[in-house]
């Protein structure tokens, strides 16, 4: 048993399951620390009890390393494993056709992993492709990127590339579509990156003409390829479904603090038909807080010819399972796989990017 990949995949687990970022961390912290030593450094520091000596090793990490050193599946593991339960029922059928996820989020923005953490995972659940979308410069309270940093970003992502075999993690962004509609980041480098996710975070509340007005112009720029969580609602906390659920949940942290916040009102035909007519993506997020486009407007959607892609707007790795969640809805809503563009093969997708007209 790795002790490695036991510790990454107990994270793995407890973010599936809504877990916060931070309760999470010591176990990723703890599979950095080891992953150095060698066998007979890790051995040595089980028969010695020393492996708490470590920086980040605690008594829990340690009981799994120990465990896994020992050749025996750690107990916590083993607990998690048999918990393991489909998110949600529906959607399978959509789900097993989607290749790849186009709303992810890294520690360079308000991510809470490193960018391999979340492409390795992204492997390890079966997609073909990521794209990394951080946030633009205007959203400060998610660290959003300066230009600069996009640019330090893309080299990385590059570099990364290289050691991720066929997978492709692709350079993307989530930009801020800004208050009269011109998107939050320079026009060349939004040139050099393979899918652009617009949404709108701030004055969700501006009134219906001129929120019609801000995204029709963001939908017709050319660099826009998927109009992300179009509503901007936040449901209020579900109820928790068991005690475990409820320990470390922070699926709805903004949910939890505002007790959910309303849809932002605007001309949906018309916006709608502005993504029909321009091959652009209407997204729909997985996330459970957001569940957007509500059931109405996602039935308008389908209705008016719209492209579709179902995200998970990830902002650690364990939430990067979470597509089912939205596979449901769109299954229930009767979408079918062509009209989803991350279940294109990522070459068609990337085709459609560039013009919006391609198809497989
Ligand atoms: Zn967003
Ligand atoms: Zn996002």
């Amino acid at each position: 048993v790795d002790p490695v990949a036991a510790l990454r995949r107990i994270g793995f687990l407890l973010e599936r399951e809504h877990a916060s970022t931070y309760r999470v961390k010591a176990y990723r912290a703890a599979a950095l620390t080891i992953a150095p030593l060698d066998d007979d450094q890790l051995a040595h520091r089980v028969r010695t009890r020393t492996l708490t000596d470590l920086p980040g090793l605690g008594p829990k990490t340690a009981a799994v390393i120990t465990e896994a050193v020992q050749g025996r599946v750690p107990t916590y593991l083993a607990e998690l494993e048999a918990a393991v339960a489909p998110l949600v029922e529906g959607g399978e059928q959509l789900r097993s056709a989607l290749r790849g996820d186009l709303h992810t989020h890294s520690d360079w923005s308000d991510g809470g992993s490193p960018i391999e953490e979340m492409a390795v995972t992204a492997v390890e659940l079966g997609h073909e492709y990521m794209a990394l979308t951080d946030h633009s410069p205007r959203l400060t309270v998610a660290n959003g990127l300066t230009a600069g940093r996009l640019r330090r970003q893309l080299d990385v992502v590059r570099q990364l590339a290289e050691r991720l075999g066929t997978f492709r993690l692709v350079p993307g962004i989530e930009v801020d579509i800004l208050e009269d509609g011109t998107l939050d980041q320079e026009p060349e480098l939004l040139d050099e990156l393979g899918v652009v996710v617009a949404s709108v975070h701030s004055k969700l509340r501006m009134d219906r003409s001129a929120m019609t007005r801000r995204m029709l112009r963001a939908i017709s720029d050319p660099h826009t390829d998927v109009l992300g969580h179009c509503t901007g609602r936040l449901l209020a906390p579900r109820v928790e479904r068991s005690p475990r659920r409820r320990q470390g949940s922070s699926a709805g942290r903004n949910t939890a603090e505002t007790g959910g916040r309303p849809q932002s009102e605007f001309d949906a035909p018309a916006v709608f038909g502005a993504c029909a007519e321009r091959g652009v993506a209407v997204e729909i997020n997985c996330r459970p807080e957001r569940q957007d486009p509500p059931d109405d407007l996602l039935a308008l959607a389908l209705e008016t010819g719209c492209l579709f892609s179902i995200d998970t707007d990830a902002h650690a790795p364990g939430q990067l399972d979470w597509q089912p969640y939205g596979c449901a809805r769109a299954e229930a809503a009767g979408v079918p796989a062509e009209r989803v563009i991350n279940a294109w093969p990522v070459d068609d997708l990337l085709a459609w990017t560039r013009d919006h007209t391609h198809r497989p």
